[in-house]
């Protein structure tokens, strides 16, 4: 299928047309000007021949079974044109015109009709409509009527945005980037992202895959390819969009702190897929993994002939958790013997600057021979003497085996310089920053390459209590559970739970006391409150049975005349659990993604600390420990000052639990466990406070 779209061996444009400067003419001169080897035949009902290419009055006119139609008519002409190509058998069909879902009304419309008559066309693929073609320029295929044709290169590039593909295209030229293939997404009513990272992946010529999205179609089916996508090769995705459609009505915390960005995040780390938060970031990042062997580590070794720049770059390797690594003795020494007395021989090695270039290379030499260097960012700041050509010369022959990226700082007398190592093979940017974000993500590629794919571990519940549950809801019409059956879903997977007993009089919250054991705690029992500790629902440490008789009078009477509307039940009478530490684990729903599991320091100050971690459910043993690990907060539960570690295992267990739980329930919306006590090691978790609703 991508043979007929990229290796062509027939391209009819349907919709050509002689008058420069409409699309169908420019598509024609574009797809004739790179010396694409294929027939090229125009269709105009006017026209034989149009820029010298022999072609036909109408579709119904080409030969049977044609490789590529691009169609460049008006979008009301094109479904009417796809079903004729489709009678045609043509195999693939490429839309450029534009006036489809984006401009809304009528033309979304006509992009349904467009899905239908592609539907009607069968083995017929096809891309856009709306977008400004596709180009290989290994086979020198310029689909698109962009003014400009990139240079051959290993970057496969797909877009969601038109406009940004013309722009990359022009700002490429200038920047000794070179595509491989080149796709405009447009609308993507057929091919999406998806099949951009399946046919990118085969493809000998790239070596490393970019997008640009908006969105992704569907979201499971990327994370599936993807995730074996980036065991080939790097995959690295702008996702912008990150404001905005994390304001949707939630009642759980974790479905508040859910936005569609941090599905976008958790699916992406999980399927192996870098992203960059900017093009700037994107295009740093392909410069390096195109061009410089993976690191085996995050040690970084810096080099550079002044102080600030050196700082600045130590600062952006700690941000992306980086390590400033500490050179061996032995290279301190080395460095020492030629580098002038003020030189600073450790890293930052700071070569001053009254440097030479010479001294560039041998430092940058002496340092990649220390083990603990795993990669080195090399910075020249314009000095009066040193002319950034020569540390260019110097520092390039030294870059083997071990990343090395190029900072030349400035612009007018270093441009030359950047350009030569650029055009060694040796990455070079404008300023530290950009180096060492560029390295972090080599880093963390490497690390996912070393990282062993795991399946989903699912825990085997009761499926026939939850469903129990579920369908009793259904017949009273309820979405949301009490804590009572959210409690009971939870045990059935497992999870640890707090004692619990509801009392309707303090008689029964007494009997319920001594069953349970002193201390306990007591909880306004109500469908309408669903913060208890908003409403002063939440009574800890009742020592006796005279405080467990007072404190239901108090509270029930209290909550009474703060909500005279709501029925309140009476109380929940719980164990108190004592030593452990407040988490919170969550589900919501992603529209994208599906179920995105939760995990944080949990609390009633959860919205406030915003200290979680998400990924898309169900998970990997392996990443569930990497939620835990990933908070702020971490070494909290792994115990400072004195405090035992906390049970990791029992929360991982429940992280786990809760994947699978979703899993098996797929109408399950949101759910929080908030707070899950996690108790000291080997003494597991347990969830105090449960809550989940059905879509
Ligand atoms: P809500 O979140 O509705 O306000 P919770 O049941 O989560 O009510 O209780 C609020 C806080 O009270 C919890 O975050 C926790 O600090 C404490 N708490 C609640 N139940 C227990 C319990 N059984 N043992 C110890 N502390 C508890
Ligand atoms: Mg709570």
């Amino acid at each position: 299928m991508y043979e007929a779209f990229f290796r062509p061996r027939q391209v009819a444009v349907v919709g050509a047309s002689a008058q420069p400067g409409k699309v169908g003419h420019d598509v024609l001169a574009n797809l004739l000007a790179q010396g694409f080897p294929g027939q090229i035949i125009p269709v105009n009902p006017k026209a034989e021949r149009i820029l010298g290419a022999q072609g036909v009055r109408s579709v119904a006119e080409l030969p049977e079974g044609l490789d590529l139609a691009v169609i460049t008519l008006p979008a009301a002409a094109t479904p009417q044109a796809v079903r004729e190509l489709g009678a045609k058998r043509v195999k693939a069909c490429l839309v450029i015109s534009a006036g489809f879902k984006e401009v809304g009304g009528r033309g979304r419309e006509l992009e349904k009709e467009l899905g239908r008559a592609l539907a009607e066309s069968p083995g017929m693929r096809l891309i856009g409509p709306n977008c400004v073609g596709i180009i290989d320029t290994t086979v020198g295929l310029n689909a698109t009527f962009a003014g400009t044709y990139p240079a051959r290169g290993q970057l496969g590039f797909f877009s969601q945005s038109g406009a940004m593909c013309l722009a990359i295209l022009d700002w490429s030229l200038d920047n000794q980037v070179g595509f491989s293939k080149f796709v405009s997404l447009g609308n993507k009513l057929d091919l999406s992202e998806t099949e951009m990272l399946e046919l990118m992946a085969a493809d000998s010529e790239t070596k490393v895959i970019l997008g640009y999205l908006e969105a992704v179609e569907d979201g499971r089916r990327f994370l599936a390819t993807a995730r074996e996508v980036t065991r080939v090769k790097p995959v690295v995705l702008v996702k912008s969009g990150v404001t905005g459609a994390g304001a949707r009505a939630a009642s759980s915390h974790t479905g508040a702190l859910a936005g569609s960005d941090a599905a976008y995040d958790a699916a992406f780390r999980q399927c192996g897929v870098l992203r960059a938060r900017t093009m700037r970031e994107l295009f740093n990042l392909a410069l390096a993994l195109a061009q410089q062997p993976l690191p085996k580590g995050p040690g970084l070794g810096i080099l550079t002939n002044s102080g600030g720049p050196g700082i600045l770059a130590a600062d952006a390797a700690e941000t992306h958790g980086l390590h400033m690594v500490s050179l061996r003795p032995q290279t301190v020494d080395d460095l020492r013997s030629f580098l002038p007395p003020i030189a600073s021989a450790y890293n930052p090695v700071d070569i001053t600057g009254g440097a030479t270039a010479a001294m560039y290379g041998r430092a940058l030499a002496s340092m990649l021979g220390d083990p603990s260097v795993q990669g080195a960012v090399v910075i020249s700041t314009p000095t009066a003497t040193l002319k950034a050509e020569d540390v260019a010369a110097q520092i390039c022959p030294q870059a083997r085996g071990k990343p090395v990226f190029s900072v030349f700082m400035g612009q007018r007398s270093v441009s030359e310089a950047r350009r030569f190592c650029v055009g060694k093979g040796l990455p070079s940017y404008e300023f530290p920053e950009d180096a060492v974000q560029a390295f972090a993500g080599m880093e963390a590629y490497a690390r996912w390459l070393a990282s062993k794919s795991q399946g989903p571990e699912l825990v085997a519940g009761d499926k026939a209590a939850v469903a129990a549950i579920m369908a009793e809801m259904r017949r009273q019409g309820r979405r949301r559970m009490s804590e009572t059956e959210a409690r009971a879903c939870f045990a059935a997977y497992g999870i640890g739970v707090a004692r619990s007993q509801a009392a309707e009089t303090s008689e029964q919250a007494v009997a319920a006391a001594r069953a349970i054991g002193f201390p306990v705690v007591m909880k306004i029992d109500s469908p309408a409150v669903s913060h208890k500790s908003d409403v002063g629902g939440v009574a800890v440490g009742l020592a006796g049975e005279a405080q467990v008789a007072e404190t239901f009078l108090e509270m029930t009477a209290r909550i009474r005349r703060l909500m005279p509307e709501a029925w309140i039940r009476g109380v929940l009478v719980q164990e108190m659990v004592a030593g452990g530490r407040e988490t919170i684990v969550g589900l919501a729903r992603d529209p994208q993604f599906g179920h995105l599991l939760m995990f944080g320091l949990g609390g009633i100050y959860v919205e406030v600390l915003k200290d979680v971690s998400f990924r898309v459910a169900p998970i990997s043993r392996a990443e569930a420990e990497e939620m835990v690990r990933s908070i702020r907060s971490f070494p909290l539960l792994r115990g400072v000052r004195g405090q035992p570690p906390a049970d990791l295992a029992a929360l991982g267990q429940a992280l786990l639990a809760l994947g699978s739980l979703a899993h098996d329930f797929p109408g399950l919306a949101e759910a929080d466990i908030n707070p899950l006590l996690v108790l000291p090691r080997g003494q597991g978790a347990v969830a105090v406070d449960a809550r989940i609703t059905l879509a």
